[in-house]
């Protein structure tokens, strides 16, 4: 008989995150043929996204009121009332603002080793090895686990997603049983990204800095990750300066992103910035000055007025891709 490993997917609206069939992959990386690989999916009507689950994994779902938003305590509960009778060898997250709240919880009440962030899996003999960055990105370490069970989170973009099979495996629904002890309920939830790509997961990040000088100045940058089916994101500087919404901030107290391409327009680079997506594919830095510590991290740069130049690169890739 051999290990089971549970992945902890989640969903945006009512569809599944692209990091869930990362982490899917990388439970098929981290373990054998004969171990077991089960999708763990809680939340409120989601039948569309266990069916889809269904052709990665076999599927435990727990479909409850009180799971619709995500709240730790309520989670924490409906995760260990599933994980318990199951035993896990391993337990694989996202390393997302879920799964960076859950995991340690989790790890903890396993009395399980965690390792954090992974962007990469490797076996060598029956070892296998997780590789994750360390101080921003500057240095990596190779990590392995020394005893079970295992509690591991994956950095967003950076595994291949699992494909999905011709035939669907199993969906079993567990009931979940509500706590009657919840120290804190939530009352209201106000979405200020609905519809937009999650820039976690987006392949393309157009980023703006204090360089833009307004909110007006963010439209040109809109439009160009339209055209790039990408998401908008920004330095601290141009959240502190009120340009945009705090939710875009990439960064160290910001969100860490790994897109294909990244576009840093009006962004100095300060580390800080960097922290969050150094680990890019390929950075394009739009500068007016060209000693802008950015362009010691890029792969491109334009030295030039980003009201110029960005427009231009619309212009170009709406005739290349529209
Ligand atoms: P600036 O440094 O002011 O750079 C603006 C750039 O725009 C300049 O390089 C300028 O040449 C260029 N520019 C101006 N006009 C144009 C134009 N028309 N065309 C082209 N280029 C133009 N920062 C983050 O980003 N994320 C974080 O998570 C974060 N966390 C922090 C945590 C701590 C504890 C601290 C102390 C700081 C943190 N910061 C963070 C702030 C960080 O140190 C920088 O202050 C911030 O990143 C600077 O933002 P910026 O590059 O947009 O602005």
């Amino acid at each position: 008989m051999g290990n089971t490993y549970v992945i902890v997917a989640e969903t945006k609206g009512d569809r599944l995150r692209q990091v869930s069939l990362e982490a899917i992959h990388a439970a098929a990386l981290a373990s054998h043929k004969e171990d077991k690989r089960i999708a763990l999916l809680l939340g409120h009507q989601l039948k569309e996204a266990a069916d889809e689950l269904a052709l990665y994994a076999e599927v435990i779902l727990i479909d409850h009121p009180d799971l619709a938003a995500y709240q730790a305590e309520t989670y924490f509960a409906a995760l260990t009332q599933a994980l318990d009778p199951i035993q896990p060898h391993a337990v694989i997250f996202g390393h997302t603002a879920i799964g960076r709240d859950l995991a340690p919880q989790i790890a903890a009440h396993l009395s399980a080793g965690q390792i954090s962030d992974v962007t990469a899996i490797s076996e060598n003999g029956d070892a296998i090895t997780y590789t994750r960055p360390l101080y921003a990105g500057k240095a990596f370490e190779n990590r392995q686990f020394s005893s079970s069970p295992q509690v591991i989170t994956i950095r967003p973009n950076n595994i291949a997603p699992a494909q999905p099979a011709s035939t669907s495996s199993s969906i079993t629904e567990l009931s979940y049983t509500p706590s009657t002890s919840l120290r804190s309920v939530i009352k209201d939830v106000v979405s200020k990204s609905a519809g937009r790509i999650d820039l976690t997961e987006a392949k393309v990040v157009v980023s703006g800095g204090r360089g833009v000088k307004s909110k007006a100045g963010f439209q040109p940058l809109e439009e160009l990750a339209e055209v790039l089916q990408g998401a908008v994101g920004a330095s601290r500087g141009a959240c502190d300066a009120g340009y945009c919404d705090y939710s875009l901030q990439i960064g160290q107290t910001g969100k860490v992103v790994t897109p294909e391409i990244y576009i840093a327009c009006g962004i100095s680079g300060a580390i800080q910035h960097l922290a969050g997506m150094s680990q890019s594919r390929i950075i394009i830095a739009i500068n007016k000055d060209p000693e802008a510590p950015i362009f010691k991290v890029a792969d491109y740069g334009i030295v030039g007025d980003l009201f110029e130049v960005v427009p231009l690169l619309t212009e170009e890739f709406r005739k290349l891709l529209c």
